[in-house]
């Protein structure tokens, strides 16, 4: 988290404070600096057949020089801002090597006999509106980044430079009214304090690189733009999704002591990292992380994680071209595995099979796309289709021969199961490929664990059941609240609807944990909703003696499972059992946390 504090005088305009969406935590007091979306707009010009050759030669080059530049660009990017990041630049270089966009281009080109700069403009025109058209979120979200590619096509075509966003001064918050990924990929990072859009929602890309970066952001501030010029006093309130334009000199001095308290708790944080997770009364919770990439490993580890708790590895196929192989996941496991084990302990690494589809991956490469994709093909059901088993198969070879590196360390655990058919198909694949491995003589770990996620409310209810059959649950909050309330986890629009708080997760949560307890089955819980102080208190309350986060809320985690008993938890479990609103819940688990790790919070009320 990065909190520049800009030592200025308010500004003599009254305060407005604009209300966006939060997407990456921090507090930042700061100078506006203003982008605003330079469009370059190109006529209509006819040219002779024969002009129209060197048309076409020009597009070429300036469709070569683009993709060079993305390839330097997504080099920086992940240097920067890690794989995830700069995913986005693989994407833009994925479409202007997708023949069926640059192909039309060059036609249109020789059959109407235009300038190269006119048929580039009108062919992304012409999908953006596609794009936007389509009532998919993940489509709609891409329309900035095809203007920002056609903005890439047309400044070589046109042999103009760049924006320059390399000279900002020290403290600087970004308004703009949305920012393309190659904007941001230009800041100045050492100046940068902040960012602040009209546009975008919480899967925006200017959250992912803001979230990657570490940097406040507040997105879909709607009107923000609107009422500031550059060098504006501005207050970004990230951690509650809030600008704050020409603050007043109260606001100004209450902000700058809640900065100082957050910097001092941050830094009482580095002790903690290396401290044992116990409870007050003895009771050991087992902290892991969360990773997407092998090379967080050592950061869940820095952080005091005790192992890696999901390994989302659908990130092996998001982060590249083409499909990986299966030394692919062998080389990723593997390394993590050594990465894990280094010192001779034994630290668990859950692999997670690939969780692709809704969101993730499918959809861009779909023919047809799904009209509702969170229903559909996603996930494990993608992966038991027959088009998709081999590329299961690959992933479950590399697994169990990465586990036969170290037995008894890997895990397997499937995504998004809802029905026992489900598993035992899975697990019947696992079986298949053990076997095939000891006819190549190769090694594995015969007693891997196979476990499941459970994310639907129908696995939750048939949590008894499952019990029986898998040898461990993991609880993802993220799917069971958007299933259970039918809120779409990446709406903005219904945002407000998405709280893990509400009494009908919760009893499904209770009720997992109970049957769980029941089989003695282990559970844990890896869904974002672990890492609230709030919310992992209710879980530890609930039995839960296992917590996988994002590598940086371990060391959150950890104070807080220090300062607080069990019988404590169980207290608040019961008592926030009994109500029978999710606010009402909210409210009351925010006060406890509040009592209980006081120096978590900055002394505000939540909004
Ligand atoms: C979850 O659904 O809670 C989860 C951890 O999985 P993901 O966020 O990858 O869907
Ligand atoms: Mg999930």
């Amino acid at each position: 988290m990065l909190e520049a504090v800009v030592r200025a005088s308010p500004d003599a305009r009254p305060a407005e404070n604009i209300r966006g969406i939060a997407v990456s935590e921090g507090l930042v007091i700061g100078r506006v600096r203003v982008i605003r979306d330079a469009v370059a707009r190109v006529a209509r010009k006819v040219v002779s057949k024969e002009q129209a050759k060197d048309e076409v030669t020009r597009y070429l080059h300036a469709l070569k020089a683009s993709v060079m530049e993305l390839d330097a660009l997504y080099k920086q990017a992940e240097k920067e801002m890690g794989k995830k990041a700069a995913e986005i630049f693989v994407f833009h270089r994925g479409m202007l090597s997708d023949k069926s966009l640059v192909e039309p281009i060059r036609k249109r080109i020789e059959t109407e006999s235009v300038c190269a700069e006119w048929a580039v403009q009108q062919a992304f025109t012409e999908i953006a509106a596609l794009y936007a058209k389509n009532t998919n979120s993940v489509f709609a979200s891409k329309v900035n980044d095809i203007h920002d590619l056609s903005q890439r096509l047309l400044r070589h075509l046109m042999g103009t430079q760049p924006a320059k966003l390399s000279d900002l001064e020290e403290g600087t918050v970004i308004v703009a009214r949305d920012l393309t990924p190659s904007q941001t990929a230009a800041f100045d990072r050492a100046k940068l304090a902040g960012f602040a859009t009209d546009l975008g929602g919480k899967t925006s890309h200017t959250a992912i690189v803001a979230r990657a970066l570490g940097i406040p952001a507040v997105v879909g501030c709607q009107a923000l733009l609107s009422r500031v010029s550059d060098g504006d006093l501005i207050i970004l309130d990230a951690d509650r999704g809030i600008a704050i334009v020409h603050p007043s000199p109260e606001q100004l001095e209450e902000y700058r002591a809640i900065i100082e308290q957050k910097r001092l708790y941050r830094l009482s944080l580095t002790d903690v990292a290396a401290l044992p997770a116990v409870t007050q009364d003895g009771t050991s919770i087992e902290l892991l992380g969360n990773i997407e990439f092998a090379e967080e490993v050592p950061a869940v580890l820095g952080m005091g994680g005790q192992g890696v708790g999901l390994y989302r590895t659908e990130f092996l196929y998001l982060a590249r071209d083409t499909e990986p192989t299966e030394g692919d996941h062998y080389l990723a496991y593997k390394t993590c595995l050594e990465e894990l084990t280094a010192d001779g302990q034994s630290r668990p690494l859950t692999i997670r099979t690939v969780d692709l589809g809704a969101d993730k991956y499918t959809q861009s490469r779909a023919e047809v796309p799904e009209r509702n994709p969170f229903l559909g093909c996603r996930s494990i059901r993608y992966c038991l289709q027959p088009r998709a088993l081999p590329m299961f198969r690959k992933q479950l070879r590399a697994i169990l021969r990465a586990s036969g590196l170290r037995p008894g360390v890997i895990k397997v655990m499937f995504p998004l199961i809802s029905s026992v058919g489900e598993f035992r198909q899975a697990k019947y694949l696992v079986n298949d490929a053990m076997e095939d491995l000891a006819e190549e003589g190769l090694a594995f770990d015969p007693d891997i664990p196979l476990g499941m996620m459970v994310e639907v409310p129908s696995a939750a209810l048939m949590a008894e059941t499952f019990a029986r059959e898998v040898d461990f649950f993991s609880i993802g909050t993220n799917d069971l609240v958007q299933y259970t309330l039918a809120v779409d986890r990446t709406n903005e629009r219904v945002a407000n609807l998405y709280t893990p708080t509400h009494p009908a997760v919760i009893r499904l949560i209770r009720d997992v944990i109970r049957s769980a307890r029941r089989h003695r089955t282990p559970v844990s819980c890896c869904g974002e909703a672990a890492s609230e102080p709030d919310f992992a208190l209710l879980l530890m309350g609930l039995g839960l003696r296992t917590l996988s986060v994002t590598a940086s809320s371990v060391p959150h985690l950890k104070r807080l499972v220090r300062s607080v008993s069990i019988a404590q938890c169980e207290r608040i479990a019961r008592q926030a059992l009994s109500f029978d609103s999710e606010a009402q819940i909210a409210t009351f688990l925010r006060d406890r946390a509040r009592k209980i790790v006081p120096e978590a919070f900055d002394g505000r009320t939540a909004e």
